[in-house]
């Protein structure tokens, strides 16, 4: 695959420029020259071949040598519903939630949050889902949400989709007994790979019992992913591998 870019304006036509940081990137770091050939996807499913034509103060201008529709996508939505823990390990789960391909990741409010995303801190994780994006091939964003209270993320998860709640079995706040593990969740007849799926995962300090009894009486299933506990990052990204790996990719098909 040949060097990535990323348009933030949408490509109509037989021209594209590039940027910011992007156009920095591509004459700076990747040091490009006019006549450069590169890829450029502007996050509506298409790849382009673009090849560079002008370079100024403004930015970059290619022209477009050809477009194709590429899907790297799952075969059904994933949305990942994540209290977001702080710094590094923010970066880590937004950049590999994006190459394990989840649709959308909503920033939860949570009894015990601790970190709340401001828009400026939502427009950084957009920029560390760009920079995933680019580097694994996908031709489309993931979408990073504003953020959303537990109780309205529950609640606007449509019935039909997989609901899963993250909740660590051994938790002395109770209701141990109606957690599933997360193979035996996923292998449920009636669970296509293509199902539309929601995950929920609580702050450091763990989902509240009022919260777990939401979830409960929301219709979500609780599930264990096993005796130990994890961060909250790596609990997003188990939860996150363990359903993109099972989904077919139209590439499968
Ligand atoms: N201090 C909390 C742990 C929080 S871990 C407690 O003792 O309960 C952060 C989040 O990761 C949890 O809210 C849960 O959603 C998820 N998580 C961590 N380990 C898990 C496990 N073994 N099974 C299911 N969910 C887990």
């Amino acid at each position: 695959m040949s060097e990535r870019f990323f348009s933030e304006t949408p490509i109509t036509g037989p021209r594209a420029e590039l940027r910011g940081a992007e156009a920095h990137h591509l004459t700076r770091v990747m040091r490009a020259a006019v006549g450069a050939e590169v890829t450029l996807f502007d996050g509506s499913g298409q790849e382009f071949a673009g090849r560079v034509a002008r370079i100024d103060r403004e930015g970059v201008t290619l022209d477009i040598v050809a477009a194709r529709a590429v899907n790297r996508e799952l075969a059904g939505p994933l949305h990942l519903g994540v209290a977001l823990p702080k710094g590094d390990r923010q970066r880590w789960l937004v950049e590999k939630a994006t190459e394990l391909g989840a649709t959308r990741l909503v920033p939860l409010i949570c009894e015990r949050s601790v970190a709340q995303p401001t828009p400026s801190a939502r427009a950084r994780l957009e920029r560390f889902v760009i920079e995933a994006t680019k580097q694994c091939g996908r031709n489309r964003l993931m979408e990073v949400a504003a953020p959303s209270t537990l109780e309205d993320y529950l609640a606007t998860a449509p019935a039909a989709a997989r609901r899963l709640f993250a909740h660590v079995p051994d938790d002395p706040s109770g209701s141990a007994a109606q957690t599933t593990s997360l193979a035996a969740a996923l292998s449920q007849a009636g669970h296509a790979p293509n199902y539309e799926t929601f995950v929920a995962i609580g702050p450091e300090g763990g989902f509240t019992p009022t919260e777990v009894a939401a979830a409960h009486k929301n219709g979500w299933q609780l599930v264990s992913l096993g005796p130990r506990t994890l961060r909250v990052e790596s609990a997003a990204l188990a939860l996150v591998a363990a359903i993109a790996l099972r989904k077919r990719s139209d590439e499968e098909d």
